[in-house]
């Protein structure tokens, strides 16, 4: 059985080299109005030039001759969905060892996973990933649309492989140009701590050329100094937790202060402090303004939990191991670069998520935008491309955000980050017909989201049969 379903892929595989890229109908279809959380059934949708053509109610749409027909019945139309939190990179534990073509190879995991686009959060492969855009945007490869944020910005010497290392706001400024002229598609920043005056540089820079800024709130600046430097988004839930701005800054002086003696605060410590001092007061005023300047979050949920715990749960049988390949895989090893924590680490780190969580519901209720991200990719402890989207949307939903909502943040919410819901991000006459067909409605549980029938990107179709004849690629291409 196996087998056979294995040569099908691979049938089908051959033959879309000769797909026709004419009109298809998709006849008959539960159609989700992602924008309302509504469905609306009993729909003809014809894509035509990449685009979605018309759409209308089965008796008054009519389908053009010779398009590809297929049927929608029970079944439901979503926009294709966007991983806004990816990254393509090597292990970090082997920083002399480039692993692009794995990298490469798990492209093929992201279409069969209803996911039609990326934002890549840098990495050490950024020359690889530009020409894997090019690449995938001229049709020469299958893979998801990427957008990049080529290498990051670091302190000096950087945290990861391939970062730029910037001291002072000059030194921003060039890192700024030198990833507009390679071809950024915005700006990435992982400063753990650093003067204000840089980070406004960086801001400034990318918005001179007409790039977003978004990335990790150095440790030394308080959530609302930070907002004020323009920055456009920040990833990770856990810096929506505010403080009183001024005690944030005594505890940072006094930090100061300490660092390098013997009582030095230690990262537990930090937490704790952190812990004790939340403000929801606070946060509110914080949120409030966020929501005013569309400050865009990715909480990244669900990767929080699968890096920092205890390490019990063995995946050395997951069924989808033999998709991944090996060098990708071993950098998940819980032996390897994230090590399970234990003791009082573990018990402040749950007692951290949980605050988390909170935050990311209160803050999406106060009207922080916010767009789904998995972090997934090489170290990110069995956070695997693909299958994680579905994972951190359901995440997402228990901790209490409800499922319509999620799917706006993995569908519309991204097209609005990249400045393009015009054309793209919904299922709407004359938008670029990027879709998922799903056999349940992904509003009933957003874990229907991982019944796919078929993928459309940019109108090309997709059925089951390809999607899995790509998965099989990828395993046939896992032995490197
Ligand atoms: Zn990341």
């Amino acid at each position: 059985m196996v087998l056979f379903r294995r040569l099908l892929g691979i049938l089908a595989l051959a033959s879309a080299v000769f797909a026709q890229s004419g009109p298809v109908a998709i006849i008959n279809v539960h159609v989700v109005d992602v924008v309302k959380g509504q469905v609306v059934p009993g729909q003809t949708v014809v894509l035509a030039g990449g685009k979605i053509a018309a759409l209308g109610p089965v008796a008054s749409t009519p389908i053009p001759a010779g398009a590809q027909r297929v049927p929608g019945d029970g079944r439901y139309l979503i926009p294709g969905l966007w991983d806004m939190h990816v990254h393509l990179r090597s292990d970090q534990a082997k920083p002399n060892t480039r692993i692009a073509d794995e990298n490469a190879a798990t492209l093929d995991l992201f279409l069969p996973n209803g996911i039609t686009g990326i934002r890549e959060m840098g990495g050490d492969l950024a020359d690889q990933i530009f020409q894997w855009r090019e690449e995938i945007r001229t049709g020469k490869r299958s893979g998801p649309r990427i957008l990049t944020a080529g290498r990051k910005l670091d302190n000096d010497p950087p945290a990861w492989a391939g970062s730029i290392g910037v001291k002072t706001p000059a030194d921003a400024r060039e890192g700024v140009r030198q990833m507009k002229q390679a071809g950024a598609d915005f700006i990435k920043i992982y400063f753990r701590q650093t003067p204000v005056q840089v980070v406004r540089a960086v801001v400034e820079e990318a918005h001179r050329n007409n790039l977003k800024v978004t990335g990790h709130k150095p440790s030394n600046l308080s959530i609302q100094e930070f907002l004020e430097t323009g920055i456009d988004g920040m990833e990770h839930a856990q810096y929506l937790v505010a403080t009183d701005r001024a005690d944030y800054d005594r505890m940072n002086a006094e930090f100061d202060r300490r660092r390098g003696k013997d009582w030095a605060a230690d990262a537990l410590e930090q937490q704790a402090r952190l812990l004790a001092m939340q403000d929801d007061a606070e946060g509110t005023k914080v949120w409030k303004a966020m929501a005013g300047k569309q400050f865009w979050v990715t909480p990244t949920i669900h990767v929080s939990s699968q890096v920092m715990q205890d390490g019990t749960r063995n995946y050395d049988s997951d069924d989808r191991r033999r998709y991944i390949p090996p060098s990708i895989w071993a950098s998940w090893d819980p032996k390897g670069f994230r090590k399970p924590i234990e003791g009082r680490a573990l018990t402040l780190r749950k007692a951290s998520q949980k605050r988390w969580d909170d935050v990311t519901v209160a803050a999406n209720k106060a009207g922080v935008p916010m767009i789904v991200g998995t972090d997934c990719g090489s170290n990110n402890n069995y956070t695997m491309p693909g299958w994680s989207m579905v994972e951190e949307m359901e995440a997402l939903v228990k901790v209490g955000l409800p499922p319509a909502e999620v799917l706006r943040m993995a569908t519309v919410n991204p097209a609005k980050w990249r400045g393009e819901l015009e054309r793209e991000g919904t299922v709407d006459p004359g938008k670029v017909a990027d879709l998922v067909l799903l056999r349940s409605n992904p509003l009933e549980s957003i874990t229907h989201t991982k019944e796919i029938e078929a993928v459309f990107q940019s109108g090309r179709y997709y059925p089951r049969s390809e999607l899995d004849g790509m998965l099989q690629r990828a395993e046939s291409k896992r032995n490197f």
